[in-house]
Parts: structure tokens; sequence; C-alpha cells
């Protein structure tokens, strides 16, 4: 793994965060990570919820989660740190 970039944005293009598959639209500021692995080039974007769930619960292997597992794997905790996040809607 090797990272090519990963500092935050505002997209000028709506997208979708790797970790809940929300769509977000432009003028979002997300994380953008661009990294080259054994599987070729790879960009995500992330969402502030899904940076915080990742920095507490996979703080060394985000590279390894699966699209949308952020919140899928465990919708709970995932809802907790977006009540945190954006408020209770
Ligand atoms: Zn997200």
């Amino acid at each position: 793994m090797n990272i090519l970039t990963d500092k935050h944005v505002l997209t000028r293009k709506p997208h979708l965060c790797w970790g809940c598959e929300r769509d977000f639209p432009a003028g979002t500021t997300l994380r953008l990570v661009e990294a080259v692995n054994t599987e070729g080039f790879n960009r995500a974007y992330w969402c502030s919820v899904c940076q915080s769930v990742i920095a507490d619960w996979h703080p060394d292997d985000c590279e390894f989660i699966t699209r949308g597992d952020v919140k899928y794997v465990d919708p709970d905790i995932w809802e907790q740190y977006r009540d945190e996040v954006e408020g209770i809607k």
C-alpha cells in the first residue's frame, strides 16, 4: 500500500463515501485518499462520520475496509458516531 494523497478536499462533484456509501453533493468537505496497492490504483472519499469511526476502531487498517463496511459491520456504533458528528436529525 502506497499512499499518494491523503487530504481534505472541498468536492467539486458528488461523491460516495467509501465507508458508508452515502452520497455527498458537490461542495462537501471529504477526506480523499488515493493509493496504489497490488490491485492497482484506488481512490476513496470518506465522510467525517466514517473518519471518526476509523480513527477509533480501525486506525491502522483503513485500506482493508470493504466499501460500505464502516457502517454495515456495526450500524449501531456508526449511528452513535453520526449523532455525535452530525447531530440528531
Ligand atoms: Zn461515510
